[in-house]
């Protein structure tokens, strides 16, 4: 019983990547999430259903489209793999029992789960453009805001402090590395809002350790493409995808961590 729940979640998660994959796809582009049906990028050729399996079509494929044979990155069926992975964990971690009682119990813990899910397109569409679309930030604010008013989450004057927290911060952050690099743009208002969001639905402990461990992620990630000369020519690093894993690992592992992370500084 236990193991085909599994594999009725995962493939509701690789069927959730693949829905991510089109969002990553058009919302930077301001295309439509529900139509036009599926096509490829290059030859606009109609993807028929059993072509838009999850990660097995791509594999029958050999990573082709079928008209025009033109490469299709691997991202999307990562995109795919790495959905149902972190679906079948975030139900684990977040003891999400559908048709709980009372009702509202599950009402956070799903908004919770869709949240963390949700880092993942966004992700991707920071590291390719370099933005955090606000339709995905301040919808999802404005609910985490609204859901504090149900039983089972923050109360609201909680989940405000939260918002202010994770957004504000990062906005002072903004502020002063303006002043100090003299750089228009040292922080994006993407980050911004993405961290009120998250403060505003775990609170304002969870939202700053959150951005210190983003910060210490972001600047290994950036020491090492340094090193290895990886970095694009304007020195940019999308923060987002950083921000994300860093309040994650804050929500799930946030005690042990932070004993770990100032340790790097007291010894
Ligand atoms: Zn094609």
């Amino acid at each position: 019983m236990q193991t085909a729940y599994y594999i009725i979640l995962g493939f509701a998660g690789l069927c959730l990547g693949s829905f991510f994959n089109v969002l990553i796809w058009r919302i930077p582009r301001g295309e439509s999430t529900i139509w036009p049906a599926s096509h490829c990028t290059n030859c606009g050729n109609k993807v028929k259903p059993y072509d838009n399996i999850p990660v097995l079509s791509y594999l029958i494929l050999g990573g082709k489209c079928r008209r025009c044979k033109t490469q299709i990155s691997v991202v999307y069926p990562l995109v795919e793999i790495l959905t149902a992975a972190a679906l079948v964990a975030i139900w684990e971690l977040l003891y999400i029992v559908p048709l709980q009682q009372p009702w509202h119990q599950n009402v956070v813990p799903l908004l919770q789960a869709v949240s963390i899910m949700l880092l993942i397109p966004i992700s991707v569409i920071d590291i390719r453009h370099y933005i955090i679309p606000d339709r995905f930030t301040l919808p999802f604010l404005a609910i985490a805001l609204a859901v504090s008013f149900i039983p089972g989450g923050l109360p609201p004057v909680q989940s405000l402090l939260g918002a202010l927290a994770g957004g504000g911060s990062l906005f002072l952050m903004g502020v002063i590395g303006t002043f100090v690099l003299k750089k228009g743009d040292a922080m994006g208002m993407g980050d911004v809002k993405l961290m009120a969001w998250l403060g505003a639905l775990w609170g304002y402990k969870a939202a700053l350790i959150g951005i210190a461990f983003g910060a210490l992620f972001g600047s290994i990630a950036g020491g090492v493409m340094i090193l290895t000369r990886k970095l694009n020519d304007d020195h940019r690093i999308p923060f987002g995808p950083f921000l994300g894993v860093g309040t994650v690992a804050a929500i799930f592992a946030g005690e042990p961590l932070l004993a770990w992370y100032l340790g790097l500084f007291g010894g």
